[in-house]
């Protein structure tokens, strides 16, 4: 990228293609990436733009790698470990390593920045015991979309 990646629109950056959330899977809804920042060897992290619209929602994941998000467009929901937070226009929230994670919007569509290292492993979605073990909590049971 240049040294400058405008934003060029409502939630657009001029450098930046709007993809898909993933290549596959169908574990998530209604979500586009834009990567804002690509990484260089002396910053090796990635800045990402999510955006998930109306009663959209993103995979139900954990990894060991961690991010942090912050969010500029709308608010929404996001489970973090077994915690279901409201989150607001500006938060900053952090996903601890190993912390199951997923977040959904409302009725409007919800945009974060996610911060995140390039090299990184795969995340893991749950298996059917793990899916058992989330929702023996009722308040996660209720917010989890799979
Ligand atoms: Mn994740």
């Amino acid at each position: 990228m240049t040294n400058l990646n405008r934003h060029d629109g409502t939630f657009v950056w001029r450098e930046s293609e709007i993809l898909n959330y993933k290549e596959t899977g169908t574990n998530f809804k209604n979500i586009t990436r834009q990567i804002l920042y690509p990484g260089t060897p002396e910053l090796p992290s990635q800045m990402r733009y999510f955006e998930i619209g109306p009663g959209g929602y993103s995979s139900l994941e954990r990894h060991v790698h961690e991010h942090v998000v912050m969010v500029i467009r709308g608010e929404g929901r996001a489970l973090v470990g077994t915690e279901i937070l409201t989150v607001r226009l500006f938060d900053v929230v952090r996903i601890p390593s190993r912390a199951w994670h997923q977040f959904r919007a409302g009725d409007a569509a919800i945009g974060f920045i996610c911060l995140v290292n390039i090299e990184r492993d795969r995340p893991e979605h749950p298996n059917a015991a793990q899916i058992t073990e989330l929702k023996s909590n009722p308040n996660v049971a209720s917010f989890i979309r799979i």
